[in-house]
């Protein structure tokens, strides 16, 4: 049986409806912003139940856009995680600020806030919580932590439409949330999408300029901006989409639930979700030593495994300037042993018990 980690067309009355949406956009020449986006960022702040949602090209955007709305530059130092995706990263230095990154929870895999005080310096602008695979940070005391050092939270929602924390779902928790809609997102369009959503209209009024030149009337030009719009047909793919989140997350849940279920025997370290954690599991994350074996082994079996990530930011290429003395031993030896099953709405239980079985076999 062949089992692939994705699968972006699996739907066709909703792939059929995309389809036609898209021809609408074409024959109307209304190509970029307008009101397919308006509609977007409504409904998505309406989803969300905050105030602002502010569209933009991508992910990597809507991170180095909220670090420049909260001025953010040269000089600061900003709070990372060091095990999350490289774009949480280059965003930092992107607006000249330098990347302080902080070892995770070992259980959860997110940013360990019993370690963020201790790398707080005077130059400290922002802590950057990652909602790491889909798993909701523990927020309240990063929060207060960022409160009691008046410095800013910026949270990497990129992985985590629709996760709530406490009860509360992700999106207006800190000062801005960034959001990607790169295809393989949970809410994922047809292309290059972002936003950024707050409760602050303040900010929400100098994101919407920022975007877009930093005009707001046309050929004036009040801040330095940057061109970071999104299309029409990606706001009008997202729009569909968006209105089957919910029962995607549920299918994600129910495929979570049962890869517990099924491999809790066995000597694999599986997720842990703290009991104030409603996790969309945008991936399902094993951890076994011989992890590079076991990939193979599966992937002989048909079944499409991946990591996330294979190599941790301090230890690319890219970093190697910044020439870190400190050492992330966690971040390292998780990084050898993470191994990503398949998930999301595409898969079927008879899959699911192929990918159980498989595993239990070869281990
Ligand atoms: C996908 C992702 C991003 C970047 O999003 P793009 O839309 O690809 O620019 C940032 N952070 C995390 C954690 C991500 O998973």
């Amino acid at each position: 049986m062949k089992v692939s980690f994705l699968e972006l067309i699996f739907d066709e009355k909703l792939q059929s409806m995309i389809n036609e949406s898209i021809l609408k956009i074409s024959n109307s020449s209304n190509f970029i912003g307008g009101k397919e986006v308006e509609y977007f960022e409504k409904e998505y702040a309406k989803f969300l139940n905050l105030k602002e949602t502010i569209a933009v090209g991508n992910g990597y955007d809507a991170l180095v856009l909220s670090l420049k709305a909260l001025e953010i530059s040269a000089g600061d130092e900003v709070i990372v995680p060091s095990n999350t995706f490289i774009a949480t990263w280059l965003a930092i230095v992107s607006v000249g600020a330098k990347p302080i990154p902080v070892e995770p929870i070992e259980k959860t895999y997110n940013i360990d806030y019993t370690k963020i005080e201790k790398v707080i310096s005077k130059k400290t602008k922002a802590i950057i919580p990652v909602h790491l695979y889909g798993q909701p940070c523990n927020l309240d005391p990063i929060i207060s932590i960022a409160k009691k050092y008046k410095i800013k939270v910026i949270e990497d929602a990129a992985q985590a439409h629709g996760a709530k924390y406490k009860g509360k779902l992700i999106g207006a928790h800190g000062d801005l949330v960034a959001w990607s809609f790169y295809p393989g997102k949970n809410l994922g369009a047809y292309g290059d999408a972002g936003a950024i959503t707050t409760n602050n209209s303040k900010i929400a009024k100098k994101l919407r300029s920022m975007r877009n030149y930093g005009s707001e009337v046309k050929y004036k030009n009040d801040i330095i901006g940057v061109n970071s719009r999104m299309d029409s047909i990606q706001a009008a793919i997202l729009r569909k989409k968006l209105k089957r989140l919910k029962s995607w997350n549920k299918k994600r849940s129910f495929i979570a639930n049962f890869y517990k279920d099924q491999l809790s025997d066995s000597n694999l370290i599986l997720p842990f979700t703290e009991e104030w954690a409603s996790p969309v599991w945008h991936l399902f994350c094993i951890r076994h030593p011989k992890r590079n074996i076991l990939m193979e082994k599966l992937k002989r079996k048909g079944i499409e495994t991946l990591i996330h990530y294979p190599i941790a930011p301090h230890n690319q290429k890219a970093f190697k300037y910044l020439k870190s003395s400190k050492k992330y031993p966690l971040t390292e030896k998780i990084s050898k042993e993470l191994l990503s099953l398949p998930i999301g709405p595409h898969l079927n239980e008879e899959k699911c018990e192929y990918v159980c079985d498989s595993l239990k076999k070869i281990l």
